[in-house]
């Protein structure tokens, strides 16, 4: 089950690209959407009318940049049933009745395997 909402992730993003980063709730490792340049980045807004029209244009392609980076963040972290912690795949457990983080794994005893081993 994958329900990754935009408030987990965090705002990493700077005047020039658009980028968000989230944590898994398990090991604390930290993911980062792949970064997505400003089009109007490095360019100077000749007149008032442009900045204005620099800072929609951001804004815009901030928020396109963070409905991709959420997609993104659906396809790295799992999201357990129990705990509602977002965490990566190497701290999800694929179980024979439930998915679950390996806390909550280990605390429900349920087997299961991670979705991804560490080599
Ligand atoms: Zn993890
Ligand atoms: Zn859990």
């Amino acid at each position: 089950m994958r329900h990754i909402t935009k408030e987990m992730l965090t705002d990493r993003s700077t005047p020039v690209s658009f980028c968000f980063s989230m944590t898994c709730g398990e090991c604390g490792k930290e993911w980062n959407s792949t970064p997505v340049g400003f089009s109007k980045a490095g360019i100077e807004p000749e007149t008032e009318g442009k900045r204005v029209i620099f800072e929609v244009l951001y804004q815009r392609e901030k928020e396109t940049a963070f409905e991709r980076a959420v997609e993104e963040a659906s396809n790295a972290f799992n999201l357990c049933p129990v705990c509602k912690r977002p965490v990566c795949d190497y701290c999800f457990m694929i179980c024979e009745d439930l998915d679950l983080c390996v806390d909550c794994s280990t605390k429900l005893q349920e087997r299961g395997e991670p979705v991804m081993q560490y080599a």
